[in-house]
């Protein structure tokens, strides 16, 4: 379903309204984060099923659009290809394994949401505090929908900017191993444990010590 350049606007909402089915709602993260997939695949050369070619790092754990990420770019948890680090930032990178091309998609500085609906951004505050009453909320989420199909149809360059890059992708080898945590007794992948003084304690533990 992507990697046409001429992907016309409709098909773009359908695609994400399979996300926000996924989410529980339709928004703008999911639809900003849609558009730096779209980009993403197209500067990787990426048609079909992305997931088996991709890797995804996010540098923030506080985003709706990591769920974009699973649906349209195959990056899922359990998977094992998405990596997420809460580092509170918006940027992106997507890593073919198989060539070692790679691109980091950083939100552009001057985004600010709030320009594209100042009545969103007026309700913004007390929907999150949880204080907005059921018609701000549903007004809330409608303008959302609204800002969505924006994000769609703007610029990239608006958006964000892209950085090219190539990496090398070391092979990934799983570890079966498991040993007992010296301290509370549970089973731990080998490649997990702390040693202190020469004994296994599992990640928790140690920091327990
Ligand atoms: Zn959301
Ligand atoms: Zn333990």
């Amino acid at each position: 379903m992507i990697g046409q350049n001429d992907m016309d606007a409709n098909s773009q909402m359908k695609d994400l309204s399979v996300v926000a089915d996924f989410h529980g709602h339709l928004c703008a993260g999911l639809a900003f984060t849609y558009r730096i997939v779209r980009a993403a695949l197209r500067e990787l050369e990426i048609s079909d099923d992305p997931g088996k070619r991709l890797i995804a790092v996010v540098e923030t754990a506080d985003a709706c659009g990591i769920d974009t990420l699973q649906i349209v770019a195959g990056c899922t948890m359990g998977r094992g290809n998405l990596n997420v680090h809460d580092y509170g930032k918006h940027a992106y990178t997507l890593i073919d394994k198989t060539t070692g091309k790679a691109v980091r998609i950083v939100r552009r500085k001057d985004w600010d949401i709030d320009k594209i609906d100042p009545i969103a951004a007026r309700l913004r505050g007390p929907v999150f505090a949880g204080t907005a009453t059921a018609d701000e909320r549903s007004l809330f989420d409608l303008r959302m929908e609204n800002a969505a199909s924006v994000i769609l149809s703007m610029p990239e360059e608006s958006l964000f900017t892209i950085h090219s890059f190539s990496t090398k992708v070391p092979k990934k080898t799983k570890v079966f191993a498991q040993v007992e945590c010296i301290r509370c007794s549970e089973m731990v992948a080998e490649n997990r444990t702390v040693h202190v003084n020469g004994q296994p304690y599992c990640i928790p533990c140690s920091r327990k010590l």
